[in-house]
């Protein structure tokens, strides 16, 4: 099954930089049938309970925000540095290619929450980890996280294993 939404996803050859084959998830999220399937297989790999999903700006928050509908939690959104309204911390974090810094509201999870963290892909893991450091700093506990897309080779699975954080995805682009 997941090979059929795998097959929904497309590749687009020199985006952002030349050499980079970016994995491209809005055509799966176009597709009705595609979106919603997606959603349940997340949805399955996911054991014991979540108070909220923190979802990363801007492609996490199409699938974690439907995530936090099917999974019943709330929903917590991880934005980049400089777009949220209240008191927030912030982490900077290495990407693939380049670095930028997520911010969060400080008081958007209460001490002991479990919190699981979903985006669209997941590469070197910087941007989930550095979401790990604002939920931790939160008093938040990561139950875990999730993304539609790995890339295996560029090292994020283990990245997250070693910091002790749980994680899943659909499917694999070498
Ligand atoms: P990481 O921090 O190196 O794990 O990179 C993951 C972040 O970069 C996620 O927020 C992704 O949305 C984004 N990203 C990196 N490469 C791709 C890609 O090929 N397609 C879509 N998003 C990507």
């Amino acid at each position: 099954m997941n090979d059929e939404l795998k097959a929904l996803v497309r590749t687009i050859p020199d985006f952002p930089k030349p050499g980079i084959q970016f994995r491209d998830v809005t055509t799966l999220l176009l597709d009705s049938g595609g979106v919603a399937r997606t959603i349940d297989a997340l949805a399955e790999t996911v054991d014991g309970p979540v108070d909220l999903v923190a979802a990363i700006e801007a492609r996490g928050f199409a699938i974690g925000g439907a995530l936090a509908v099917k999974l019943n939690a709330g929903l917590l959104l991880i934005r980049k540095d400089g777009k949220l309204p209240g008191t927030t911390i912030a982490e900077d974090y290495a990407l693939e290619y380049g670095s930028d810094r997520l911010a969060m509201h400080v008081d958007a999870c209460a001490p002991g929450d479990r919190v699981l963290i979903v985006d669209d892909l997941l590469a070197t893991g910087g941007t989930a980890l550095a979401a790990a450091r604002l939920i931790r700093r939160a008093g938040g506990e990561i139950a875990g996280a999730r993304f539609v897309i790995d890339l295996p080779d560029l090292g994020g699975g283990k990245a997250l294993a070693e910091a002790g954080i749980d994680h899943a995805s659909l499917f694999e682009f070498e």
